[in-house]
């Protein structure tokens, strides 16, 4: 993103010099109306030039899409959706995902904190309440394990937003850049109060700094303020700041050479139906409704724009037929 605007002010100042140079010389009116004229054309059509390069820039070779697993939570599929029934329960999965890309690594969420695989109780009631698959086939090395990599070999972990199910294992990548909103971070240690159940305070805690640390975050953090970021400056990973489900909410825009753009919606949308039905979720769980709404009319205009797919973290139907790692998408 900085990187398009620089380019874009370089060839903006690049016309108004020249410009500035024959403006100099005592031109008429109508000359110097049809020098600034053409000045403005000119600066349009660079400006034009410079966003289709960057809109359709090839993605990289060696580009994947990794699915990876953190098990599955039990709920009435109406806790998600508007008018759908409480019973009987649901199991939804809990998707992670990994992109490889040439010049590092990005984890997109970081599912069900590991701690409760032996200690269920670190989820106080939420564990009886969600009754997690918690084997530990589905930790977070386990799974890095399926496609040969460590929690070292993340170089970026962008959240969706800091729930439990997508925050939980933020704490164990202490090599890592975390891609986070300001909003968010702040948001899940203290939120308003009927949305707190859902944040865990030790899975934030784990991102601050030991006592009289002046920097206040003990892991590497790109800390957003309510923005996007294109991670690798070439528009194959993009992240997209998606206020709605919670305070300061993400998805992930991924460009693959083969599969083309697939849009990671984290919990922006729960299952397929609530973007392509226009469903909307159950209020319970959203902290800005028309947010929400806003982000399925986003999938829709990418979709429709440049034929983007998008991939959900909680649809049972969907998640089925996912390539799961170590099978990709590239
Ligand atoms: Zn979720």
């Amino acid at each position: 993103m900085d990187g398009e605007i620089r380019v874009s002010i370089v060839k903006v100042s690049f016309v108004h010099n020249n410009f500035r140079t024959t403006g100099a010389i005592n031109l008429s009116k109508q000359g110097r109306e049809m020098k600034l004229n053409l000045s403005v054309r000119v600066t349009v059509m660079l400006l034009m030039l410079n966003f289709f390069v960057t809109a359709f820039a090839e993605s990289p070779s060696g580009m994947r899409l990794y699915v990876l697993n953190s098990g599955s939570l039990s709920l009435g599929k109406g806790v998600l959706q508007n008018l759908a029934p409480m019973e009987p329960q649901i199991r939804i999965p809990v998707a992670m995902f990994v992109i490889k890309h040439p010049k590092g690594n990005v984890l997109f969420d970081t599912g069900n904190n590991d701690k409760i695989i032996d200690n269920p109780g670190y989820w106080g009631p939420n564990f009886a309440a969600l009754k997690p698959v918690n084997t530990p086939d589905v930790s977070i090395e386990s799974q890095l394990a399926r496609i040969n990599m460590t929690p070292d070999d993340i170089t970026y972990v962008v959240v969706s937003h800091m729930h439990l199910d997508h925050g939980g294992n933020v704490g164990k990548f202490p090599n890592s850049t975390l891609v986070i909103q300001r909003d968010e971070i702040e948001y899940a240690m203290f939120p308003d109060e009927p949305f707190a159940g859902a944040f865990i305070p030790g899975d934030v805690a784990e991102l601050r700094s030991g006592i009289g640390i002046k920097k206040p975050n003990a892991v590497p953090m790109l800390v957003l303020e309510k923005t996007d970021l294109d991670i690798f400056r070439d528009g194959a990973i993009v992240v997209k700041r998606a206020r709605g489900h919670t305070k300061g909410g993400q998805m992930l825009i991924v460009r693959l050479p083969n599969t083309g753009t697939v849009i990671l919606t984290g919990d922006a949308a729960y299952f397929r139906d609530n973007v392509t039905k226009s469903i909307p979720p159950n209020i319970a769980l959203a902290y800005d409704p028309a947010g929400i709404l806003r982000g399925y009319e986003w999938i829709r205009y990418m979709m429709a724009s440049e034929g983007a797919d998008f991939f959900t973290s909680h649809d049972p139907e969907v998640f089925k037929a996912y390539r799961k790692a170590p099978e990709y998408y590239d």
